[in-house]
C-alpha cells in the first residue's frame, strides 16, 4: 500500500473542491485492507473511505487519511428457482456494474442506471432512483469492522434500510468498511416503470431491464449536470418527510405541493420544489450555484471553494424554513476538519 502526503483530492471529490487530505492511499486488495487497518491503529488518525467521492462536499482539507477503495470484482455466486445472485466488490463502478447485469440479462438494477459512485457506497445511503433503491435487491452485503477487522455478513434486514438511510449511515457511522454486496437478480422480474417520465420514454419498445436502463439514462441525462462537464454532487437535499397535519396544512396554502405517502403516515414532499419557490432555480453566488434545470443541485461553476457551496446549502435551507417551516436535511456527507 502506497501512502503519499498532502494528496489533492480535487479529482476525487465529483464537486470538483481543491482541497487536501493529510495523507492518502489506494485500496486494491484484500492485503491493501488489512495494511490500512494496521496503519490507522498505529497512526490513531481519523481515517476517511472514498468510493468515487460522488456523495461528499470538502470544506477544507482533511487531516487524516482517505483510503479511495479499488478493489474489483463482479461474479454470479449462487443461483435459485426465483434468483440468481451476484457478488460485486467495493470499488466496482456502480453503473458499469449495473450495465453488467443489464447486458448479461439480469434484471433488478435497471431503474438505478447511472448513478455515479461505487458498489460499496451503495449501501450508505440506500441509493434510489425511479421507484427503486438498493433495499429492494441487495441480499447481503461483507464488510470489515474497522477497529477489529473481524469479517461480518449483513443480511438486507439487518443493514436496517430507510429512505437514503442506513445502518453504517444511521447506526455505526465510520465502523465499517462494506468490501462487496451481493445482489438477488428474479428470474420473473416485476418492471417498475411507472415513475415520471419512464413510460412515456419506452414508448412502443418491448419492456425489458435494457430498455428500462437505456430510458432511465436519457432521462437521467436530460436532467441532471454531468459532474466531469459541472462540478455537483447530484441531490444535495433530501426529500422532506411530513406529518400527517403539517402536509394537510402546507397543502391548503399551496395547493401544488406534491405528497407521496410514506410508511408511518409520513407524507414526503418535493425539496425541489421548497427550493424551487424560493427563487433559488438557477440562482447564482460567485462560483456556487443551484443547477439551472433542477433545484436540488448545487453546483460548482468553477472553481468554488467548499465553504462557498456549503453558504449557499444554509442559505437555502434559510429561507425554505422561513417560507415553509420546513428544516431540510443535507443529503451528501460533509467534512469539516
Ligand atoms: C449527478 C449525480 C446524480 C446522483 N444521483 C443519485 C440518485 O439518483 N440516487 C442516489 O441515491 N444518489 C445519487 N447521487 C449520489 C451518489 O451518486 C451516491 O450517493 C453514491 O452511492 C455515492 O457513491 P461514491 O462511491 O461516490 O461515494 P463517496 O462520495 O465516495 O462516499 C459516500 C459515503 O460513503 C462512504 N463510503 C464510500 N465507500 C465506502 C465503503 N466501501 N465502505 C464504507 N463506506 C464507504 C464514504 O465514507 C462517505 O461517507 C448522485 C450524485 C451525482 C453526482
Amino acid at each position: 500500500m502506497n501512502i503519499q502526503k498532502n494528496h489533492s483530492l480535487k479529482k476525487y471529490n465529483s464537486f470538483s473542491v481543491e482541497t487536501k487530505s493529510r495523507y492518502f492511499c489506494q485500496i486494491a486488495s484484500n492485503d491493501h485492507i488489512d495494511a490500512l487497518l494496521e496503519w490507522r491503529q498505529q497512526s490513531r488518525l481519523p481515517l476517511l473511505l472514498l468510493g468515487g467521492g460522488s456523495n461528499i462536499l470538502f470544506i477544507n482539507d482533511y487531516q487524516g487519511m482517505t483510503a479511495v477503495i479499488k478493489t474489483k470484482g463482479i461474479v454470479i455466486v449462487n443461483e435459485d428457482s426465483n434468483y440468481t445472485y451476484i457478488k460485486a466488490s467495493a470499488g466496482e463502478n456502480w453503473h458499469q456494474f449495473v450495465r453488467w447485469t443489464v447486458e448479461n440479462g439480469y434484471a433488478g438494477l435497471e431503474n438505478l442506471s447511472l448513478i455515479p459512485g461505487t458498489v460499496g457506497a451503495a449501501p450508505m445511503q440506500n441509493i434510489g432512483a425511479y421507484g427503486v433503491e438498493l433495499a429492494d435487491v441487495l441480499y447481503e452485503l461483507e464488510a470489515v469492522e474497522l477497529s477489529t477487522g473481524k469479517r461480518k455478513i449483513f443480511s438486507q434486514q439487518e443493514c436496517l434500510f430507510h429512505y437514503r438511510d442506513s445502518f453504517f449511515k444511521a447506526n455505526a457511522f465510520g465502523q465499517y468498511l462494506i468490501q462487496s454486496i451481493t445482489i438477488k437478480s428474479p428470474k420473473k422480474p416485476q418492471w417498475k416503470i411507472e415513475y415520471s417520465g419512464v413510460k412515456e420514454s419506452l414508448k412502443a419498445q418491448i419492456i425489458n431491464a435494457e430498455t428500462i436502463s437505456n430510458s432511465i439514462i436519457a432521462l437521467r441525462q436530460s436532467k441532471l449536470p454531468d459532474p466531469v462537464v459541472i462540478g455537483n454532487a447530484g441531490s444535495f437535499f433530501k426529500n422532506p418527510l411530513l406529518s400527517q397535519s403539517k402536509w394537510q396544512a402546507l397543502k391548503e396554502l399551496h395547493p401544488d405541493l406534491s405528497g407521496y405517502p410514506q410508511a408511518d403516515e409520513l407524507m414526503k414532499t418535493s425539496a425541489a420544489w421548497l427550493i424551487d419557490q424560493c427563487g433559488w432555480k438557477g440562482k447564482r453566488k460567485g462560483n456556487a450555484g443551484v443547477y439551472k434545470k433542477h433545484a436540488l443541485v448545487l453546483v460548482n461553476h468553477g472553481d468554488a471553494s467548499g465553504e462557498e457551496i456549503w453558504k449557499i446549502a444554509n442559505d437555502i435551507i434559510n429561507s425554505v424554513n422561513d417560507k415553509f417551516g420546513i428544516k431540510l436535511e443535507v443529503e451528501p456527507r460533509v467534512i469539516n476538519c
